[in-house]
Order: structure tokens, then sequence, then C-alpha cells
């Protein structure tokens, strides 16, 4: 797309989110003076931080024409909405300048301190929004200048506490596309999956049976355990639906809470409690994410190989262990393939050693390549490699063995200064359905046995016992 026709698409985009946005705000404003659900500051933050390249120029522009077009056609003077509109701006522009200084991790919520900071930069563009809008309440609206602060001060924060850990940690739409494809839905309702979520269900249930002002807390137990059990956008998902709730359970009376003669101090100081009461199961739901990647990461690093990403030599042999232990309990045919690199030595020799794992990564990113879901790759060190074929026979392996050769022999090999290498491999084919193999020492060791035999017969071929 032309540049020009982008960046106009873009501009588009941010109008229209403000426009919606502060039109959804304006529409249900209980009060004279400021709605209580104002999201577009929050959106618009959101959305320029997370995708910094509509905070141009045209993308600001545009955000105060939405603003401004949401509170003319809603009958706002000139005056009331550009006073707003710069309180607005101030909340977000100041968001913004303090999110930009953190770090990727910070904005996707995956440090420990993230939510706190999170906190404490919603707290400041708040505040600065609040010194900034507050002298609307007493110049335009017959309102005290302390009310219009803590007002605004109040409705900023969270609007942007509820709404901001779920757009930073939103997945994108092609994480979206590829996990649905990879996940065909489940057949069997998932009960154990979904047991947080009847817990968080049920305890918005007790709390609206019991009320009182204890009641806001009742689901925080659940809350926990669904920050512990989902992902971190769900979690978030789920708090902001359950402030949501709260806010508006309250506001009509489905959860009785005991509220002071003065009914918007009251409503504000809920507002503010129930929001600061949602950091716990954001901090928790945080630092499982955390927890989680770290373990993954260090899963990664006892099981797989570093240089080629095949899986390093115990957990090939732990994985192809179990497996032939299933094929044989189901009575299935299961075949193991011995790889060896052709000459590996002359190559280490004639283009250095750097060039020899250059060529061991992209060998193993090509036999990758060519395997099925669910066949076993792994390397067992220096320039041999494993792979297991479940539910295999000798026929099919041997297809499947020489379409590993054709592609190795096939794959482009660069070399550093130009040109490519030629390079070619042994395989040993061995079939437990064929042998009297039960063990997979004995089946590596028959598997082993052809791999010579290739060796022997001139390299660069297929051989199976
Ligand atoms: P053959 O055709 O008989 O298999 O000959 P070959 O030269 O491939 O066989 P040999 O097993 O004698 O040599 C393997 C070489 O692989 C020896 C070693 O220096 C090299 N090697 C082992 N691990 C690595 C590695 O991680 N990186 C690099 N670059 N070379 C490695
Ligand atoms: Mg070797
Ligand atoms: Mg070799």
């Amino acid at each position: 797309m032309p540049p020009l026709r982008k960046s106009l698409g873009n501009a588009l985009i941010v109008a229209g989110v403000v426009f919606l946005a502060s039109l959804f705000g304006i529409l249900t404003r209980p009060y004279d003076f400021l709605a209580a659900f104002w999201p577009a500051n929050a959106l618009l933050l959101g959305v320029m931080t997370r995708y910094p390249r509509l905070a141009s120029p045209a993308g600001w522009t545009a955000a105060v024409v939405g603003y401004f077009a949401a509170d003319l056609i809603t009958g706002g003077g000139f005056l009331v909405t550009l006073w707003l509109t710069v309180g607005n701006l101030t909340s977000v522009v100041t968001g913004y300048l303090l999110f930009r200084r953190r770090p990727e991790t910070d904005l996707h919520l995956q440090s420990p301190l993230s939510v706190l900071r999170l906190f404490a930069i919603c707290a400041t563009a708040s505040l600065a929004a609040a010194v900034v809008g507050s002298g609307a309440g007493p110049v335009l609206f017959e309102k005290s200048w302390v009310e219009g602060f803590w007002l605004w001060f109040a409705t900023e924060l969270v609007n942007s506490i509820v709404i901001l850990p779920m757009l930073f940690t939103a997945p994108s739409f092609s994480a979206v596309r590829s996990s649905l494809i990879r996940s065909p839905a489940e057949r069997k309702f998932p009960w154990k999956k979904a047991m947080p979520l009847l817990a968080l269900a049920a305890s918005v249930v007790a709390g609206s049976l019991v009320g009182g002002p204890g009641a806001i807390a009742f689901p925080i137990p659940a809350l926990l355990w669904c920050a512990l059990s989902y992902n971190l956008f769900t979690s978030a998902l789920l708090t902001m639906l359950l402030c949501s709730w709260l806010m508006i359970a309250i506001s009509a009376g489905f959860l009785h809470v005991p509220l002071m003669d003065d009914f918007m101090y009251s409503m504000t100081s809920l507002r503010l409690g129930i929001t600061l009461l949602s950091l716990g199961p954001l901090t928790v739901a945080s630092i499982n994410r955390v927890q989680n990647h770290l373990l993954e990461r260090l899963h990664d690093a006892a099981t797989r190989d570093s240089l080629t990403r095949a899986l390093a030599r115990k957990a090939f042999l732990d994985r192809a262990g179990e497996l032939l232990s299933q094929s044989v309990a189901a009575r299935e045919p299961l075949t193991v393939l011995m790889l060896d690199i052709d000459h590996f030595k002359k190559i280490n020799d004639r283009h250095g050693h750097a060039a020899g794992d250059k060529v061991l990564a992209a060998f193993a990113a090509a036999v990758s390549a060519a395997l099925r879901e669910g066949d076993v790759f792994g390397r067992l060190g220096g320039e041999e490699f494993g792979v297991v074929l479940p539910r295999t026979a000798l026929p099919e392996a041997l297809e499947i063995a020489g379409r590993l050769h054709r592609g190795v022999k096939t794959t482009p090999f660069p070399l550093k200064g130009g040109g490519t290498l030629p390079i070619t491999v042994s395989i040993g084919v061995a079939s437990q359905s064929d042998s009297a193999a039960t063990s997979l020492e004995a089946l590596i060791s028959i598997a082993d046995e052809a791999l010579y035999q290739a060796k022997k017969s001139g390299r660069d071929q297929v051989a199976d016992a």
C-alpha cells in the first residue's frame, strides 16, 4: 500500500477508535459533568503504545478530531469540548511518554514488577489529566475544583488500569489465527480447564447474594485461581470483566454495598477500591507468565541441542524409549533411522569449524522440514543424528529415508565467501516390526549396523538391516 494511503488509513483507525469510545462514554454518562466509563483515553494510550507507528503527527491529529467530533455531535459547546480534549490528551500523552521509556517486557506485563509500574504510570497520567481538566469543574459546570479533580483522577485511573493490561497482553491477529488452525475445537467440554472460570462465576453470584462491603472481594480467590491457570491475556480480560461487573452491579443495585450519604464520593471510592483490588490477581498472572516462560526456557535448554535445535542425546533416547514401549504395547510398527553426514571432517578441515557448525544447523533444519508431525529427531553426537518414525513400517520408512537423503543432497549449503557446499548423508534403517528387537539399544544397534553398511558401500545412500 502506498505510504500516504497507509498513514491516512492509520489516522482513520485512530479517529474512529477515539470517536466511538468517546461516544460510548458520553452516552453512558450518568452525571452532568464527567463520564464514569470513559474508555477513549485508555484505548488511545494502549493503541499508541502498542503500535508506535500510529503515534505520528497525523495519528495525534486524528485523535483530536475523534474527541471533538464525538463531543460536538452530542451537543457539547466548543469551549467545554476544547477543555475536556486537552485534559484527555494530557493523560494519554503523559502515559505514552512514560510507557515509551519502558522495555517491551514491561509493556507485555512480563516482568514481576510490571503491574506495579503500570499502576505508577497510570496514576501519574491520571494526576496530570486531573490537574489540567479539573479547572473545567468550577468554570463550566458549577462543581468545586476538588470535586472535579478527584472525579477526573479516579475515572482516569480506573479506566486505564482496567483496560490497559488487556490491550498490552492481547495476542496479535496472526497468533490467534495460527492457534485456531493448530487446535481444532474439542468435542468434550473441558471441565478441568473451565473450573477456575466456573468458580469465578459462582463467587460473583455468592457476592451478589450475600452483599455488604466485603462482597466486592468475594471473587478474588477465584480470580487468583484463574490467574494461575490461564494465560496472561485471558486473566487480564477476566479481571476487566469482573471489575466492570462489580462497578455496574453496585450502581444498578444488583450488589448491595452500603454507601455513604455522598453518593458520588462513595462511588468514586468504591471504583478506586475495586480497581486497586485487581492489581493482586494481575501481578499473580504476570509472575505466573514469567515463571512459565523461565520453565519453558529451562526445559528447552535441558532437552534441545543449542546448535541444531534437534533433541539432545538423552532427551532423544528417552522419547524414543517411550515411543517404542507404546508401539510394542499397541502392536504397531516403529522405525529408527541413523543419519551420519559423509566426510564431515573434510568440511571442517577445508572451511573451518564455524562453517562446519553452520552446515550442521542447516542440515538439521533440512531434515526437520522433511519429517512429519510426531516424528522425533535428535542429535546423538557430532554429525550423527537419529530419527524415530512411530506407526511406520519398513516400506514407508524407506520412502521417508529416501526423501531425507534427497532433501539433504538438493539443499544448497551456502559458504561465507559465496558458493555452496555439496553435502551428502548416509542413512541406516531398522524397523521394530521386521526384527526381534524390543529394546531401544538393540534397535539402534541394528540401524547403526545398516549405517555402517551404507558407508562401506560408498556413502551417500540409504541401507536397511
Ligand atoms: P564419514 O563419511 O565416514 O562419516 O566421515 P566423517 O569425516 O564424517 O566422520 P568422522 O566421524 O570421522 O568425523 C566427524 C567429524 O565431525 C569429527 C569432528 O571434528 C566433527 N565434529 C563433531 N562435532 C562437531 C561440531 O559440533 N561442529 C563441527 N564443526 N564439527 C564437529
Ligand atoms: Mg560420524
Ligand atoms: Mg560422518
